[in-house]
């Protein structure tokens, strides 16, 4: 039997052993009725998930692809859009900006914090922008920015509103269509439970006008080749069809579970992970804590590097490591999708063994018994 390592991080997460189970059937044909039937039930599924009534569109790219689809689609090249950057997240939506010499102005916070609705409206009253991009759940820091604050001041303005919602969605609530979000982006293997190999973008209204006199060239993620296929509950090129058949099986344990209750057992993985981390006497990173994961500043006298590199190969327990400039300065524990208390209670002994080893003191034994409080809870 192989052991497989015990994921704790922010994507991929584990997947469910029923949704292991299809994606190795047999290949079908995308373009027949059975496919066509399954694409159909998995782009309402995603609707609920994502609450909205729009269509929701699915790209055979990661997360990052729905991320370039929402702004190409929607931009020409003499508007200016407004980033709001407080990680590596954030930052991707300027690479891509930088990468099609889109004119972008930013809103900076330190990593580690969330953006201040009020430093938004002021921007806004400033300047005129196209679009506003943001970051739901910024996972690089573990932040949780207030998106509903947020997209009524944007909803206030002609921009559009976007949001990635990659590692957000289904780990902290968030209402698309309530919170006024124009185009919510995320991915296939974060809190959906499957593998890598999708993106998804919900279109508004306001969007979808907005596209039409959109300029930027594109074209395999030309969102009005996309909408013409979905008519037909198609695509417009090979999709990653048994990953699709993957999402099909997690969206039914998604709609059995309930979204809402969804949430609420990630918020209380969240809360158990965060109790764990202050009984071990460290300290968290974030100032607006995500229930879908957890950053950790690494203890005064701890190698960072060394403390998850040998939590992963001596105990196979991986968690996560802080990029770039919070590297070796934070770690992260994931709680979204298929991970569970059992996963934590064990990457929490693990972590513990590893900290004791590396010269760090703490009470033996604090962190575990956060993750025991059962099923029925
Ligand atoms: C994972 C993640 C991405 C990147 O997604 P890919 O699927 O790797 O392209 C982007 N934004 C956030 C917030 C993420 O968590």
């Amino acid at each position: 039997m192989t052991k497989h390592n015990i994921l704790l991080t922010p994507g991929p997460t584990p997947v469910p052993p029923e949704v292991l189970e299809v994606l190795a059937r047999p290949i079908i044909h995308h373009r027949t009725n059975e496919y066509r039937k399954i694409f159909k039930e998995v782009s309402e599924g995603l609707k609920e998930v994502f609450r909205t009534k729009n269509d929701v569109y699915t790209f055979t790219t990661s997360g990052t692809g729905a991320m370039e689809a929402s702004m190409v689609n929607f931009l020409s090249p003499e508007d200016t859009i407004l980033v709001l950057a407080g990680g590596k997240f954030g930052e991707r939506f300027l690479e891509i900006a930088k990468s099609f010499s889109i004119a972008y102005d930013v809103l900076k916070v330190p990593y580690g914090q969330a953006f201040e609705p009020a430093e938004l409206e002021k921007a806004l009253a400033a300047k005129k922008y196209r679009a506003v991009y943001a970051t739901h759940l910024e996972t690089s820091t573990g932040v949780v920015n207030d998106i509903q604050a947020l997209g009524r001041i944007v909803a206030k303005t002609d921009a559009l509103f976007g949001v990635d919602t990659i590692s957000g969605l289904l780990a902290d609530r968030l209402e698309t269509d309530e919170w006024q979000v124009d185009l919510a982006i995320s991915g296939s293997q974060k809190g959906l439970m499957v593998p890598p190999g999708l993106g998804f973008l919900s279109v508004s209204e306001k969007a979808k006008r907005a596209m039409e006199k959109a300029r930027f060239p594109k074209y395999y993620l030309d969102l009005k080749l996309y909408i013409k296929a979905l008519a037909d509950e198609d695509s417009p090129f090979t999709p990653a069809i048994n990953v699709v058949l993957g999402l099909q099986k997690s969206l039914e344990i998604i709609k059995k579970r309930g979204v809402e209750n969804v949430w609420k057992d990630n918020e209380r993985l969240a809360q158990a992970t965060r109790s764990a981390v202050k009984a071990l006497g460290l300290e968290l990173f974030a100032s607006r804590p995500a229930n879908g994961v957890t950053a950790v500043k690494v203890p005064q006298g701890v190698d960072g590097s060394k403390l998850l590199k040998i939590l992963q190969d001596e105990y196979g327990v991986v968690m996560a490591g802080g990029q770039s400039e919070m590297k070796g300065k934070i770690f992260r524990v994931a709680h979204m999708g298929y991970i569970t208390q059992a996963d934590l209670a064990v990457g929490f002994e693990c972590l513990e063994e590893v900290l004791a080893k590396l010269g760090y003191t703490f009470t033996k034994g604090a962190s575990v018994k956060f993750f025991a409080y059962g099923v029925r809870a």
